[in-house]
């Protein structure tokens, strides 16, 4: 019974000390050299009531912010289903440990827009990408590999903004254990996934600089994508200017070692876990050109250099909205999306577009930010209830691992799991039912302003380590990075409808 106490008091009294500690820890914080705001609570809502507003109902078919799904059309995941999703593709907490995790760790350095470790960043992803394309096409086999090879770096020196058509070079797949990251037999045909480089430069306060949004869509040929997004560059801190005068700055590699873990690099490593969690089941051969399919872009250029301005931030969201905004394609009569039935640009098709930002540290707190897609934002609400009740919520094994229980399966636990579940409602959940109308600026805006449906992800307030050298490995709980992963890989089988009209995945399939 002691041990059932600690449990339900987890909540509140495991996590007290750790906020006094962060709180002392804080005052001893090294005050980076920012200057103005960053991230601007915009009142949108004076500016974009149709977005706000647009649909106080939730259903989401009005104006230009219609989406291709309803509240109505969408099931939530039966536990046997989220059991079973939660062990597609890479399924151990550990692939979110800061410090040796698979998806995360790589991601975990400064790379600021145009250095070198930016590119590091950007080409961990695209090997990321490569592997999984060059297993699902071709089973993986080392003549493949060297054309895929050969093929990028001849598109390498191609325009600055190029499109490859599912395979990138692979220079690093011959070193890596195939099987590391998901499981798929060798051989297992598959659609593979688009590769979009959308490379430009733009000036910044220290001179021009190049930035590269990576786009990664399973089938191009759909009309309709939902969209999930986070930024994967880190802000730039300069030196302290006794140690480097400040017309010395290069907005660039002479950064404070900031490595901004929630800042998106958790995000990030999230879009990587449904890039592989769902590439089998949006592979099926059941599904076709018609089905709305996956898209997931890597922002560059999200910070600010110095002051977060209209010209300083954004730089890769404004540049990709800007250049699907002119960007014509066919659309067939029976295209669901918004604006179906007539040539539109590429944003149109758009049916939803999933921001994730600042998320990996304990405590989220995400209200809901548009009347728009609120329903997105209760739908995404029961799922988290779903996951708890399965068992497979993120702050049930934070919770687990506070309490000192161990993660095996004894008689003990499990006793200890049901009087939790009887007893007690979720810890606390990431997602809240209270809105924030209005919203918080980020990469979504560029979109949202182009008349795009927006789910925005991002907890109010922010993490209190946000913008300082402490947003690093330790800001990181793996049990809630997976967590959202568990949340997301869910929400996108819903909407995506990869389980309900395609029959059963099994995990041996996968
Ligand atoms: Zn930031």
């Amino acid at each position: 019974m002691a041990k059932n106490r600690k449990w339900n008091n987890d909540g509140l009294q495991q996590i007290q000390p750790l906020q006094e500690k962060q709180h002392r820890a804080e005052r001893r914080m090294v005050v980076l050299p920012t200057t103005g705001i960053s991230m601007i609570i915009l009142l949108l809502l004076a500016l974009f009531p149709q977005q706000v507003f647009g649909d106080a109902s939730f259903n989401t078919n009005r104006g230009g912010v219609k989406t291709g799904r309803t509240a109505a059309a969408l099931e939530v995941s039966s536990l046997s289903d989220l059991e079973m999703i939660s062990l597609w593709g890479p399924s151990t907490t550990d692939r979110f440990n800061p410090y040796t995790g698979s998806l995360l760790a790589p991601l975990l350095i400064p790379r600021v827009s145009g250095t070198a470790n930016n590119t590091r960043v950007q080409e961990f992803i695209l090997d990321y990408f490569a592997k999984l394309n060059t297993t699902s096409l071709t089973g993986g086999t080392e003549e493949a590999e060297a054309e895929a090879e050969a093929e990028a770096e001849a598109e390498a020196a191609a325009a600055t903004t190029t499109t490859t058509n599912s395979k990138l070079k692979s220079k690093k797949l011959k070193h890596q254990n195939r099987d590391q990251l998901f499981r798929r037999a060798l051989g297992t045909p598959g659609i593979g996934w688009h590769v979009e480089l959308d490379r430009f430069t733009d000036k910044t306060p220290f001179g021009e600089k190049t930035f590269t949004n990576l786009i990664f869509t399973k089938n191009p040929k759909a009309e309709n994508r939902l969209v999930f997004a986070a930024h994967f560059d880190s802000k730039y801190f300069p030196p302290p200017l006794d140690q480097k005068p400040k017309n010395q700055w290069n907005g660039g590699d002479d950064t404070l070692p900031f490595i901004a873990a929630t800042d998106s690099a958790v995000p990030c490593a999230i879009l990587l876990d449904l890039a592989a969690s769902l590439d089998r089941a949006l592979d099926h051969p059941s599904r076709n050109d018609k089905d709305t399919t996956l898209q997931l872009i890597f922002f560059d250029g999200e910070e600010a250099f110095q002051d977060w301005t209209a010209t300083d931030s954004l730089y890769g969201s404004r540049h990709l909205a800007e250049l699907w905004a002119m960007r014509s394609v066919p659309r067939s009569r029976t295209a669901t999306g918004r604006n179906g039935g007539s040539t539109s640009n590429n944003l149109e098709g758009i049916e939803l577009f999933v921001l994730l930002d600042l998320l990996g540290a304990e405590g989220p707190n995400v209200p809901s930010f548009f009347g728009a897609t609120h329903w997105v934002h209760q739908h995404t609400m029961l799922i988290e209830q779903r996951l708890w009740e399965a068992k497979l919520h993120g702050g049930q094994a934070l919770a687990r691992r506070k309490a000192g229980i161990q993660e095996r399966e004894d008689d003990d636990e499990a006793d200890d799991m049901e009087r939790l579940d009887e007893d007690e409602p979720p810890l606390k959940g990431f997602l809240t039912a209270a809105p924030a109308w209005g919203g918080v600026d980020d990469d979504h805006r560029p979109f949202l302003q182009r008349g795009v449906p927006v789910f925005h992800v991002i907890p109010l307030p922010f993490p209190h380590v946000w913008h300082k050298l402490e947003d690093n490995a330790d800001a990181i709980s793996p049990e809630v990075a997976e967590g959202w992963a568990n949340i997301f890989r869910a929400f996108a089988v819903d909407y995506l409808q990869l389980l309900k009209p395609r029959g059963q995945h099994r995990r041996d399939e996968l």
